[in-house]
């Protein structure tokens, strides 16, 4: 089958990229810019890859065109911005999230009445209360929404304007499904923190992504005096995401579900034995045990939320990677791109 997947140049993305075509499917993918299109198309030489060029995702009919593509029958969305380095809410956060999952769900519908399936990358982001997060008894699972508003996003601080933008991203793709009734389903795959190796796209450690950066942080030596807090203790590995998405697209009976896929709840705190035991050469960069910072709150996972991942363990058949693997195979791709 021919796929399209939008963003492909993101951190996910990659690995979804190379998921698809180890599997067999034709992908056409979209970027930025030619600068990343030249970087895709050398990775791949030979591939069944075509990359197109969308500049940005919040332009009315951003995908009109790449939509026309001949015979797509699956579309992967996760184009959306997930990094702190913008000044405007509205227009460099909400409306890319927001405006561009409509504007792919109407392209699509207008253009391509080949395609079965769009599935978009939602996030934890989605699921959460953000003041729950210290509630032992609260077990997250699909069935939960984030109750943030369109408001919280504009007024809140940058953390609330990207939860606020992937909520109303995904809500607007299951109201797209019941108010436009397209030919194609949807399917959501809903991740937390996701650590992992990074794939062939980073020329420089400044550039990495958002998830990834504590773990760079971590091994370049800014934790020795204080380890930063963690937010939101739950992970999981890449690979696993990517599995999500394709097997969501390969498995009929997925359309119309949300995943929420999450390997396992964590510290920053926990990086650190995982680093010191598998990377000796990093030694002096990292904080010692009696460091401050980075644990769950009062000391103890008993004081967190709990999660449910066995609807995706079970209708996706994912069987999760460790925290201790993901950080390891992290950290050694980081050391391969350049962190001394
Ligand atoms: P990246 O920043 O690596 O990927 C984001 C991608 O979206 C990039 O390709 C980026 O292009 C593209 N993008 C952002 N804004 C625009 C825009 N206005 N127009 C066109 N393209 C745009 O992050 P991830 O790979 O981590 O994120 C991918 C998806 O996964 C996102 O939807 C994110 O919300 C979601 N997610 C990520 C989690 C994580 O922990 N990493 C957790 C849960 C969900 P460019 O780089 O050229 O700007």
């Amino acid at each position: 089958p021919k796929v399209l997947l939008t963003g492909g140049s993101g951190f996910i993305a990659t690995h979804i990229l190379q998921l698809l075509l180890n599997r067999g499917h034709e992908v056409v993918t979209t970027v930025r810019t030619e600068e990343k299109a030249k970087i895709i198309r050398d990775a791949y030489p030979g591939a069944k890859l075509t990359v197109a060029i969308v500049p940005d995702i919040a332009q009315p009919n951003a995908f009109d065109e790449v939509v026309q593509t001949p015979g797509l029958e699956y579309v992967q969305h996760t184009a959306s911005p997930f990094h702190f380095k913008w000044k405007d809410a509205k227009t460099e956060v909400l409306d890319p999230a927001i405006k561009g999952t409509t504007s792919i769900l109407e392209a699509v519908k207008k253009y391509a009445p080949t395609v079965k399936r769009v599935i978009v990358t939602s996030s934890f982001a989605a699921i959460l209360d953000a003041s729950e997060l210290e509630n032992a008894s609260r077990t997250w699972s699909e069935a939960d929404w984030n109750p943030n508003t369109y408001e919280d996003g504009i007024t809140g601080h940058p953390g609330v304007t990207y939860r606020v933008s992937k909520t109303l991203a995904e809500k607007a793709a299951w109201d797209f499904k019941e108010n436009e009734k397209p030919n194609f389903d949807v399917a959501t795959i809903n991740p937390p923190f996701v650590f992992g190796p990074v794939v062939h796209n980073l020329s420089s450690l400044a550039d990495i992504n958002t998830s990834n950066g504590n773990l760079v942080g971590l091994i370049v030596g800014k934790w020795k005096s204080e380890i930063p807090a963690t937010g939101v203790h739950l992970f999981v590995d890449v690979r696993d995401v990517a599995k999500a998405h394709v097997e969501a697209m390969e498995r009929p009976e997925a359309g119309g579900n949300r995943y929420l896929v999450a390997a396992g709840r964590f510290t920053n705190k926990d990086f650190v034995p995982i680093v010191r035991k598998n990377f000796p050469q990093l030694a002096d960069k990292l904080p010692e045990d009696s460091v401050p910072g980075g644990d769950y709150p009062g000391g103890s996972i008993d004081n967190v939320y709990k999660f449910d991942n066995s609807k995706a363990t079970k209708e996706l058949g994912l069987d999760w990677i460790s925290l201790e693997q993901s950080v390891v195979d992290t950290v050694g791709s980081l050391l391969s791109v350049g962190a001394k």
